[in-house]
């Protein structure tokens, strides 16, 4: 048994797989496609852009990018949205983050639409994944940690997680995700008092703060899973996760490297998002022409 988890070897499986799907799809006549807004040019996106159009082309999903700048308003932006909302050539919208502060966040990820919300921003589909229901979308980062668990088959019914970090993207969504597989949850964050004691009764730990290497031995039961989702890039250019590896792999049965782990999937999953939204779109489409012909 492999004790590190990798992620790059869930996402070749998974984008494996995806490649036939999109074949299978283009056969019947639907290319799927998606829109990129990024707003401004921080380094940082640009890096994280540039990987995700490659992958994407690679795998044989169009991409539309909009560059928009840095004064864009939230109106301007929603308008864009709407507009591709209506776009029938594009199925999936995915938006780089952080917006700007002034923007109005909440109004923009509702404006989305739910079908081509392949993110998982959009309060419906956020809805969904808290009632156990995924016929929408979830959160990638949150669906990246399930994907690595179910590939390497590891047994959640009945396991204690606990997941450091509480965000929208990442803790509440994968805490109700591992709760639908019969994991009992507990979720910590900043005002969590003496959080390495609640850590040490983990049988899985996740650990999702953006705090370079905070998850040190002293964090560990014996055994336990530890997935490391943080992403943390020191002045060098370096990247850190959240646990310090070297302190934790020797208690640890298995373990997700940084980098090589959950950010590997992530990509995987917002692909497989899109071709979701394409397959709906096309089912739809058929849907809507059976009705007219009754
Ligand atoms: P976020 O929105 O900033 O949320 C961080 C969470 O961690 C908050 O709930 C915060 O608690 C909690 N936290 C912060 N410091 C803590 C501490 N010392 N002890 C306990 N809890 C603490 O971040 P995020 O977007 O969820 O991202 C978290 C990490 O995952 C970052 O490193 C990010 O880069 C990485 N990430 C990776 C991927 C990927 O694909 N692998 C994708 C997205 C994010 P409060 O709620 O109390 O403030």
């Amino acid at each position: 048994m492999d004790k590190i988890l990798s992620g790059k070897v869930v996402s070749l499986n998974l984008i494996g797989k995806l490649k036939k799907k999109i074949l299978k799809l283009k056969c019947e006549g639907v290319i799927p496609a998606a829109a990129f807004i990024r707003i401004g040019s921080h380094r940082d996106d640009m890096a994280y852009q540039n990987s995700i159009l490659r992958t994407c082309n690679d795998v044989g999903v169009t991409t539309v990018l909009h560059e928009l700048s840095d004064h864009t308003t939230s109106e301007e932006l929603i308008e864009l949205i709407t507009k591709l909302n209506e776009d029938e050539t594009i199925h999936g919208i995915m938006i780089f983050r952080p917006l700007p502060e002034e923007m109005d966040e909440e109004m923009i990820n509702n404006t989305i639409s739910p079908d081509k919300d392949v993110e998982g921003m959009n309060p419906i589909n956020q809805a969904k994944v808290f009632a156990g229901n995924y016929q929408g979308f979830a959160p990638c980062t949150a669906a990246a940690v399930m994907e690595i668990l179910k590939y390497y088959n590891i047994s959640l019914k009945g396991k204690h997680a606990v997941i450091l970090g509480r965000s929208m993207v990442v803790g509440k969504p994968l805490s109700m995700m591992l709760l639908k597989e019969d994991e009992t949850v507990t979720l910590c964050h900043s005002k969590t008092e003496h959080i390495d004691e609640m850590a040490r009764t983990a049988d899985v730990l996740v650990a999702a703060m953006g705090r370079p290497n905070a998850v040190g031995a002293d964090y560990i039961k014996p055994g336990a899973i530890v997935i490391d989702v943080g992403i943390n890039v020191d002045q060098s250019g370096k990247i850190h996760g959240d646990v310090n590896f070297d302190e934790v792999v020797d208690l640890a049965s298995r373990i997700t490297p940084v980098p090589g782990g959950v950010g590997s999937v992530t990509t995987a999953i917002l692909i497989k998002n899109i071709v979701k939204a394409a397959r709906n779109f096309k089912c739809n489409k058929e849907s809507a022409i059976a009705c007219l012909l009754i």
